[in-house]
């Protein structure tokens, strides 16, 4: 038996204002967790407190495309080698729930149209999704978990960055860029995803947590240092130690139940 542990974000990108909806997200998901509930529900209740909250930049709050479109991605991995991803999904409130329904499938990830149709066939809510004009250029949520047993589960959700064109899809959904998840550590990114999936950021900081001996901290610095300052980037991360840190070079509202 091992201590459950959460840490959660609420994107690269945003300021004090936004801890409150990050640090709701975070009691939610320890709740779970303390009840002897898995790493996987946790991090699934969490995020999708997030993606319910306006001011941050997925599910409900996520942001336009330069088209007015709100198309949504979602990604949750498990250190039992299980994923699921959804990218540029449409009038999905909560789309880490159609992430999480693709855990279980022979296929691991659905995009546009086809994820849309498909989460109907599993009961995922559809309803419209007004999105965020608000003008800021990305941020992401996500959240991470170990259970009692030691496994680990992570989940990111994302409106991506606002002005792309519809179907652009950034790290979030991406597996190795924007999360990573094994028996050791789990690891999600934020930041501007088309740098973050240029360096594979979450498997290489995962990579270099286990050749530094596992020294958490000198794994994030390491990763946020592969990028100039101009870009904006963060990381959550969390060991099978008592280890879980958040790090960014901007501000980024994180929270930690250790
Ligand atoms: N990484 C997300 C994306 O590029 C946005 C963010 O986290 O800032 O879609």
């Amino acid at each position: 038996m091992v201590e459950p542990a959460l840490v959660c974000h609420g994107g690269a990108g945003h300021g004090a204002r936004d801890q409150p909806g990050v640090d709701i997200a975070s009691a939610a998901g320890w709740d779970v967790l303390t009840s002897g509930g898995t790493a996987l529900q946790a991090v699934l209740d969490a995020v999708m407190i997030m993606e319910d909250d306006t001011r941050l930049n997925a599910g409900t709050g996520g942001r336009m495309r330069d088209d007015g479109s709100v198309q949504l991605d979602a990604a949750v991995a498990t250190s039992d080698g299980r994923l699921g991803m959804v990218m540029a999904i449409e009038e999905t409130p909560n789309p880490i729930l159609v992430a999480a329904e693709l855990l279980d499938e022979p296929f691991h990830a659905l995009a546009g149209e086809g994820a849309r149709t498909w989460a109907d066939s599993k009961g995922v809510q559809r309803a419209p999704v007004v999105g965020s004009p608000r003008p800021i250029a990305s941020d992401t949520v996500g959240a991470i978990a170990r259970e009692q047993s030691g496994a680990l589960a992570v989940a990111s959700s994302t409106g991506g960055c606002t002005g792309r064109p519809p179907g652009r899809v950034g790290d979030t959904p991406l597996w190795g860029s924007g999360l990573w998840c094994d028996a050791n550590i789990g690891v999600a990114a934020t930041g501007i995803g088309e740098s973050i999936i240029e360096e594979l950021l979450s498997y290489r900081v995962a990579a270099e947590h286990q050749r530094n001996g596992g020294d958490l901290a000198a794994a994030l610095n390491w990763g946020i240092d592969q990028f100039s300052p101009d870009i904006q980037v963060g990381l959550i991360a969390l060991d099978t130690s008592n280890s879980g840190l958040g790090l960014a070079n901007t501000g980024m509202p994180w929270a930690a139940q250790l």
